[in-house]
């Protein structure tokens, strides 16, 4: 590895080797933790090279260390596009398969952080959009356009209920409709996989918030129907 070619957020080539032989060394090393954290992941958005040089070594301690786990989840959470590393990414290919396995493991464990790690799944089999837009389903709303006419409607799908609206600033989410949930059987693809994956792994709200996401709703507009993850992916999916 060249790391003098490997910037990390602040321009520096050296600090980011350093520390990833100081968490080798000692994986309990909170500082040196924290200083990687600022160093691979701007804001938590952006990931630059030195995130990309460092995601191999990650993954190899992610097994024993959660925070090896969080940051090289975090990196793949910022591996979309627009970051300019596309060689690097390919170039991490072998470790991605690997990490691949090793949250899967995870996951099945029943974890406590089971939804950073879920996320982080998600980003592992490039589905960007919801790896950074899944929430846990106790109060999670999205925005999308209906596509019929074209009128701004919410999509609610937490604890207090799950809907579609106009949302009013004044008057909260007016002329609600209930959401029609995709029956299991009918789900396919990410959305079959999404769903099973949190069934397998006892979570239920998240599995019935899937089958609500992946199922249909109502524009209180004009009273057409779609299905809310096709018109979410195709508004939010990332440009590659
Ligand atoms: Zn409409």
């Amino acid at each position: 590895m060249n790391w003098d070619e490997m910037a990390d957020c602040h321009g520096d080539v050296h600090r980011v080797p350093a520390l990833l032989e100081r968490v080798e060394r000692d994986e309990d090393d909170a500082e040196a933790w924290d200083e990687l954290g600022y160093r691979l992941l701007l804001e938590e958005e952006w990931v630059f090279p030195a995130g990309f040089a460092a995601f191999p070594r990650l993954v190899r301690l992610a097994a024993r260390s959660d925070r090896a786990r969080g940051l090289a989840g975090s990196i793949m959470r910022c591996a979309a596009g627009g970051h300019g590393c596309d060689d690097l990414l390919a170039e991490c290919a072998g470790a991605i398969t690997e990490f691949r396995t090793l949250l899967d493991r995870h996951l099945r464990s029943r974890p406590a952080d089971y939804l950073a790690a879920y996320r982080a799944l998600l980003a592992v089999e490039e589905e960007y959009h919801w790896g950074a837009v899944i929430g846990d389903f106790s109060d999670d709303f999205y925005e999308i356009d209906c596509p019929h006419c074209a009128a701004e409607v919410t999509i609610a799908i937490g604890g207090y209920g799950r809907y579609s609206a106009i949302r009013d600033w004044h008057l909260g989410d007016v002329d609600r409709r209930a959401l029609r949930p995709a029956s299991p059987d009918d789900l396919s693809g990410t959305g079959r996989w999404m769903h099973a994956t949190a069934v397998r792994d006892g979570r239920q709200t998240l599995a019935d918030g899937i089958a609500c996401l992946f199922g249909q709703a109502e524009c209180p507009r004009c009273a057409s129907v779609f299905t809310i993850a096709d018109e979410y992916a195709a508004s939010h999916r990332p440009v590659m």
